[in-house]
């Protein structure tokens, strides 16, 4: 596994979250120059470059540089004309070359032969940019649950008779879930048995940035957005991933609600996927939610432990990692945010074995996961889950708490469930304000301030009925 490899295997990730626009501009001259133990060089074409990736992207490459190599690396960016003068092991732009990625953290080959392993499927990817598919997500490397199991048999319905009996067909879960996956095998699958239709695999931000751009080239050059048109009517398969990214947006609506009527009214299949059911989505219009809700919508939960164990199994075989069926269970009974992280888990441990020449066991697994053991993290929770529970408890509708009522025993309610979204989902004022019927931030602000203020004075039932409503919702 050199840098290069593992650059190119972290691009073709970000190809899938960042728009194919943005992509190009700040990514397409791009490349890993140097990596020590903690630190990794990452070499830019251009200043806008540069400070773009800073500001947005340095996040997302350090966590998926964690998820392939276990090590949280520091970002560094610099400019390849600022390295011109470092001649020594550098090429004529000033990059280093073929550098083994843990050469200094590791002198054993078994290291790198296991990055290799590790990497394999990433270098495999015979990826089409136009339809944007990725090939390692197919049906057979999906393990199936009862979390899962009504999702994928649509999915497999639908991959063998696109535009038939499940159209539209909306996935809806929270992050690390599956989504993706499922979608894209759809994708994979149409393309191998059915090679003539089009298939487009776009994510919610894309069409949203691809929107703007051709909006702006109009304005600047008075042309008109027809090939936008043409791109998102002339296809047999539309997979959306993370729709949800549209509401709120008028102009966009307007041209997805097209794009969708279009392809819709031809039988042309649409897949969708969301982080919430369209009920949920604030300011998302009404005709598009009803259009979601027009076909077969179906969830994906967290997979119990069962079939955590299975899908660490099947992604250990997959690799040929050595790694035995305690630790195994170890690492499924303590990871329950979500399968990503799980997975993630256990690269880790792998790595950390193979780097240090040790044989995993329960015990490592306990020490390199130690306090990162991720367990279902309060930022999973979805928002409608805090409103069912605090309407439960309480005894009162969900439309109360959303409503305009201003009584007692709708009051109180609906400031804890403010304070709750706010301190469990970590959401903005505002997102909060939309979800609960429309509020402005301020009057969000006075509620969760309100219920803080209660708590700080030492209001023992009200902390003792958020902790059985914080329990129920964590169940
Ligand atoms: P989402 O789009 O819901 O955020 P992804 O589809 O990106 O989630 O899934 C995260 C990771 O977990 C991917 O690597 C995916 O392959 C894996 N994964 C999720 N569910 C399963 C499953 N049931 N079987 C195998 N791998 C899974
Ligand atoms: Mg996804």
């Amino acid at each position: 596994m050199t840098l290069q490899e593992l650059w190119k295997s972290i691009l073709s990730e970000l190809q899938l979250t960042v728009s194919h626009h943005h992509y190009n501009m700040f990514f397409s001259n791009t490349e890993i120059i140097s990596a020590s133990n903690n630190t990794m060089v990452i070499g830019c074409g251009s200043d806008w470059s540069k400070s773009e990736i800073n500001k947005k992207y340095k996040n997302e490459i350090q966590i998926l540089l964690q998820n392939k190599t276990g090590v949280m690396y520091n970002i560094e960016l610099v400019l390849f004309e600022s390295l011109k003068d470092n001649s020594k092991n550098t090429d004529s732009r000033g990059k280093l070359n073929n550098l083994p990625l843990f050469n200094n953290i590791a002198t054993k080959q078994e290291a790198v032969n296991y990055q290799q392993q590790v990497q394999a499927p990433q270098q495999t990817h015979q990826q089409n940019f136009n339809r944007g598919l990725i090939s390692d997500y197919t049906f057979e490397n999906f393990v199936i649950g009862p979390n899962n199991r009504l999702a994928y048999t649509v999915a497999k319905t639908i991959a063998e008779n696109p535009g038939g009996t499940y159209n539209p067909f909306l996935i809806y879960s929270n992050v690390g879930l599956g989504k993706t996956h499922l979608i894209q095998a759809i994708g994979n699958e149409i393309q191998k048995t059915n090679p003539n239709l089009k298939v487009l695999y776009c994510t919610g931000q894309e069409f949203v940035d691809e929107l703007m751009e051709q909006l702006q080239t109009r304005r600047s050059r008075g042309g008109t957005i027809s090939d936008f048109k043409k791109k998102y009517t002339g296809i047999d398969v539309w997979l959306i991933d993370d729709v949800q990214i549209i509401a709120g947006r008028d102009t966009t609506q307007e041209e997805f609600y097209f794009a969708f009527n279009s392809l819709y009214l031809n039988k042309k299949q649409i897949v969708l996927s969301s982080d919430r059911h369209p009920s949920e989505i604030a300011k998302l219009e009404d005709r598009i939610s009803s259009r979601f809700r027009m076909g077969m919508i179906a969830d994906i939960q967290m997979p119990d432990v069962d079939i955590r164990t299975a899908i660490l199994r099947t992604k250990r075989d997959k690799l040929s990692l050595n790694i035995d069926n305690n630790t195994i269970d170890y690492i499924s009974q303590n990871v329950e945010t979500n399968v990503r992280e799980l997975e993630g888990a256990l690269i880790q441990v792998a790595t950390y074995c193979s780097v240090n020449n040790l044989i995993p066991n329960e015990n490592i697994a306990k020490e390199v996961l130690g306090n990162s053991i991720i367990r279902r993290e309060e930022k999973n929770i979805r928002p409608t889950k805090v409103i069912q529970e605090v309407s439960k408890f309480y005894g009162i509708e969900i439309r109360e708490i959303k409503g305009k009522t201003r009584t007692k025993n709708i009051v109180l309610p609906r400031q804890i469930t403010m304070y709750m979204l706010k301190e469990l989902n970590q959401l903005p004022l505002k997102t909060i304000g939309d979800i609960l019927g429309g509020r402005d931030h301020t009057t969000i602000m006075h509620g969760t301030e309100k219920i803080s203020k209660e708590l700080e004075n030492g209001n023992l039932k009200l902390k003792k009925e958020l902790s059985t409503i914080k329990d129920k919702i964590f169940e």
